[in-house]
């Protein structure tokens, strides 16, 4: 694609970066046909060729509006776009500039500013685990539409923990997700044990960041990403820990963007690059020992017993954002438990952080497409490997959704 960027702006590596990225776009579309908020509203400009050219008419400086906002508000950051595109448009990089860019010219409404604060705030504040847990206790005399929103805590596995083993990893706690499904990150530590890597804990439990990213408050993501890898870098150095791990993959995938996202940054641009080079989603460290681990993992109590049939749900953040595809379904089907195929598992459920909440038509409309499409595959549990999605399916299936990893243990 032709661009002719402000000079001023194609000074800048920022605007180089925007500029490289447009011009791989050959403007064919094969994208829309795998946009999920396209499909939805049949909008040019709900899809990401229209997006990319609302981001290039600002880049080429025409002033950005409301409406403009609006069409980049609605991308789900899903990725599926990149993974359909045949000339590997880096479209999450492109709306990350487009996005910040229009965030500086166009004023957000009163309420739209107080929602996104509120966010911020709430999910990352230490009052939402108790403000949940005391959700969870008047949970019986709610009405139906608020209960649904308010997850159950899912049993926690007993049995030991990690035992000392010469492999290690180190298992970074995220913000909510500690609070929402604890039982997850106790079953990753079983099931590392049982493979033989010992389980290091991060000292700090923090977000990785992609709240503030997805609300906008980009110093804010980055202030939050710069203390994460301070954080984080003297264990990779010192202990013999051979990869980082996160139970989320939503939180995965910015830990790989860590990189991009601080290139500008003399000071951090090479520890980010160390640390995204050191990320594993779990599923990675568990496939990485192929059949020894699915051995060791056929010796737990929980892989003599009866077993559910599954419908696994890929998050769009492992399949789409990490590339990783198929990995989960294998190990599950080695294991003896039986996958129930759906129609349009490359779909974005709807959740995309709190996309849920600021997004919401589109979200529910999503969701329900979602959850039709995998109850007729009549599975008795659906699986996935992002809280996220965990807990937006729960809010609209009776069925149980659990994470990958609660299943082994
Ligand atoms: S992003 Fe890729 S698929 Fe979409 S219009 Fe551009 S080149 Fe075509
Ligand atoms: S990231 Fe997802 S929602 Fe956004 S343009 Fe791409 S496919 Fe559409």
């Amino acid at each position: 694609m032709k661009t002719t960027i402000i000079p001023s702006y194609l000074q800048t590596s920022q605007g180089q970066r925007a500029d490289k990225i447009l011009r791989n776009c050959v403007h064919c579309g094969f994208c829309n046909a795998t946009c999920p908020t396209y499909q939805v509203t049949g909008d040019e400009l709900d899809g990401p060729r229209g997006r990319i050219y609302l981001i290039k008419q600002v880049l080429e400086g025409n002033a950005p509006s409301e409406h403009t906002q609006l069409h980049l508000d609605r991308c789900l950051t899903c990725r599926n776009c990149e993974t359909t595109c045949p000339s590997g448009v880096h479209y999450s990089r492109l709306l990350d500039i487009g996005r910040h860019l229009v965030e500086q010219s166009v004023k957000r409404t009163w309420s739209q500013r107080v929602q996104r604060s509120a966010l911020r705030s709430f999910f990352l504040s230490p009052l939402f685990g108790p403000t949940l847990q005391l959700g969870r206790l008047l949970r019986p005399i709610m009405p139906a539409a608020i209960k649904k929103t308010i997850p159950l805590r899912n049993d926690i596995a007993t049995g030991t923990s990690s035992q000392a083993h010469t492999r290690k990893i180190l298992l970074v706690q995220g913000c909510v997700q500690k609070s929402l499904q604890p039982a997850i990150d106790v079953a990753a530590t079983r099931v590392f044990g049982a493979i033989g890597i010992q389980t290091i804990n991060a000292a700090t439990s923090a977000c990785c960041g992609a709240l503030s990213h997805h609300l906008s408050a980009e110093e804010v993501a980055l202030q939050q990403i710069r203390h994460n890898i301070d954080s984080w870098l003297p264990l990779l150095e010192q202990n013999d820990i051979e990869a980082i791990t996160m139970t989320a993959s939503g939180c995965g995938v910015m830990i790989r963007d860590y990189p991009h996202l601080l290139a500008d940054d003399t000071e951090y641009a090479v520890k980010a690059k160390r640390i995204s080079e050191a990320y594993r989603d779990p599923i990675e460290i568990v496939s990485a020992d192929g059949d020894r681990a699915i051995e060791q993992l056929k010796k737990e109590p929980k892989a003599s017993s009866n077993k559910p049939s599954v419908a696994f749900h890929p998050p769009c953040t492992l399949q789409h954002g990490q590339k990783i595809s198929g990995q989960v379904e294998a190990l599950l089907t080695a294991l003896g438990y039986t996958l129930k195929p759906f129609a349009n598992n490359h779909l974005c459920c709807g959740s995309a952080g709190t996309y849920s909440i600021t997004q919401k038509n589109l979200s529910r409309k999503l969701l329900h497409n979602k959850i039709s499409s995998i109850e007729a595959a009549d599975s008795d549990m659906i699986i996935t490997a992002n809280i996220g999605c965990q807990t937006h399916l729960q809010s609209a299936t009776e069925k149980p959704v659990r994470h990958w990893l609660e299943l082994l243990i």
